[in-house]
């Protein structure tokens, strides 16, 4: 048997956002589970929200599962949402990994108390910690959140760059038609627009922080053991096959939800880890109990969006004059500028069939058997894990990668249908009505139900998931050796 100082042990570091907490911690449950001693690293201003969120048991951890934190470099007043998304990644690469560097020092000091680490599980949009990695020599691989289509759109910014479509020649282009204009040589995709791209293309400015990250991001994780997917071969195989040919290895292993489930099931020693950086509002599951089969909508838009109120009052009424029951999730930092249309009138028209919540337990929800669909704003983590529970969905696309996986979702997958990013309440009235009980609701229900037998088998024993995985495991022990 393997003594606690001989035991893998494997350093996790999310890029601090709660899209890319939730795999990572996932990831590292796992690996756990392998016998891997674990460190999760969060920041230090996340650190201080998962205390007020969850309580002092949040990061407690195990014995050999610890939380530890590095400095952002932002100042504690940031609210470090996704207006300061560019601010963040100019501040953590310097600061970031001058903390990480004093963190491998301690943990591999004889003092320690705990195994040296052996390797480095890094977010991709984390790559600084490459060069820690090279100096400590420490083998590291890196973990992307997006989807592999999503992903296969970041590894051609720099083509997209070289080819004159970035930057934008002026403002006009964002309105003019020009984001329409159709890409069709990028192996692994079929024809798609300009638009359908991550979102930091749109821009007049060359020196774009978030397009420079995420091309500098990309580079450097060539650079790492490999690459792991939170996708699944069969769901989009052509694409995975072209990302294959750019890093040393590539493992897909998702959806990490599930395969945790697979393989830990729920009475683990890690159940009890989490990483809500909102406080859970689990009313809505006894609201949910109440409600009949596949009746309700459920209206989530992710960690990071911020709208406006217009945006809003137009979902507010159009969720409102479809007549449907609807669990509406509104962060308490979602609008910017107000949100004065939840009024006591909306709430007066919407009561009885209508929830709202400022933060829910997610995939509890849509394994719910009273969602009906889901309108989303499509990040990739909600979509998968809508996936996972056949929940067929209204995309309404934001921002990063969300337009690319909005176009799977709807062209390739069959499982949903889109909302213009200019949104109308008539639209969202009309397109909830077609999802609920239009006949391509119900295909769309049917292919949802589809993909979720897929990723049932793909995360059993024998399946790629299941299979890349222990692949993955294998590697990251020898390369101890
Ligand atoms: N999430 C949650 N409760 C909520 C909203 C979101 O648990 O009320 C979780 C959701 O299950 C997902 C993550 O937060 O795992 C959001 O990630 P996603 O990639 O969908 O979007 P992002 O927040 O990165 O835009």
């Amino acid at each position: 048997m393997e003594s606690a100082s001989s035991k893998p042990h494997a350093t996790c570091i999310p890029l601090p956002a709660q899209g890319h907490i939730n795999p990572m911690l996932k990831l590292a449950k796992l690996l756990h589970f392998k016998g891997f001693h674990i460190t999760f690293v969060h920041t230090e201003f996340n650190q201080r929200r998962l205390l007020t969120s969850g309580g002092p048991d949040f990061l407690k951890g195990l014995p050999d599962f610890m939380f530890e934190t590095i400095s952002d470099g932002l100042p504690s007043t940031n609210p470090r949402g996704i207006l300061d998304l560019p601010l963040l990644c100019q501040k953590l690469p310097v600061h970031g990994l001058s903390s990480f560097r004093k963190l491998i020092t301690r943990l591999n000091s004889s003092s320690s108390g705990v195994p040296p680490v052996s390797c480095i599980v890094s977010d991709g949009v984390m790559s600084f910690t490459l060069e820690a990695a090279k100096e400590f020599g420490i083998p590291e691989i890196v973990l992307f959140t997006p989807s592999g289509c999503g992903m296969l759109g970041y590894l051609h910014f720099q083509e997209l760059k070289d080819r004159g479509y970035f930057p934008l020649k002026d403002e006009s282009c964002l309105t003019n038609g020009y984001l329409d204009t159709i890409i069709d040589w990028i192996p692994g995709m079929g024809a798609v627009r300009l638009k359908d791209f991550p979102t930091f293309i749109r821009t007049t400015n060359a020196d774009d922080t978030m397009f420079n990250y995420n091309v500098q991001s990309v580079n450097n994780s060539m650079k790492a053991k490999g690459l792991i997917l939170n996708t699944f071969d069969e769901l989009e195989q052509e694409a995975l096959d072209v990302i294959k040919t750019k890093f040393q290895k590539l493992y897909t292993i998702g959806p990490l939800s599930m395969l945790h489930q697979q393989l830990c099931g729920t009475k683990t020693t890690e159940t009890n880890l989490q990483s809500n950086l909102w406080k859970e509002d689990t009313e809505c599951l006894e609201w949910l109990d109440k409600k009949e089969a596949k009746s309700v909508v459920y209206v989530n838009y992710g960690s990071l969006i911020i709208m406006t109120p217009q945006q809003l009052s137009e979902f507010a009424w159009g969720l409102a004059n479809s007549k449907y029951s609807f669990l509406w999730v509104i962060r308490p930092d979602l609008v910017n500028g107000g949100d004065e249309v939840i009024s006591n009138e909306f709430k007066e028209e919407i009561m009885g069939r209508g929830m709202l919540a400022g933060w829910c337990p997610q995939e509890k929800v849509l394994a719910h058997t009273s969602i009906g669909g889901f309108l989303t704003h499509c990040g990739w983590n909600s979509t998968l894990e809508s996936i996972c529970e056949g929940v067929a969905v209204i995309c309404w696309p934001f921002f990063a990668e969300q337009q690319m996986n909005c176009l799977y979702s709807c062209n390739e997958w069959g499982i949903g249908m889109e909302i213009d990013s200019d949104v109308r309440k008539q639209s969202v009235e009309e397109i909830v009505r077609e999802l609920m009980d239009g006949d391509k609701g119900k295909l769309m229900r049917k292919r949802a139900l589809m993909w979720k037998e897929k990723v049932e088998i793909a995360v059993k024993p024998g399946g790629s998931s299941y299979t890349n995985f222990e692949n993955l495991v294998e590697q990251l022990k020898q390369e101890r050796a």
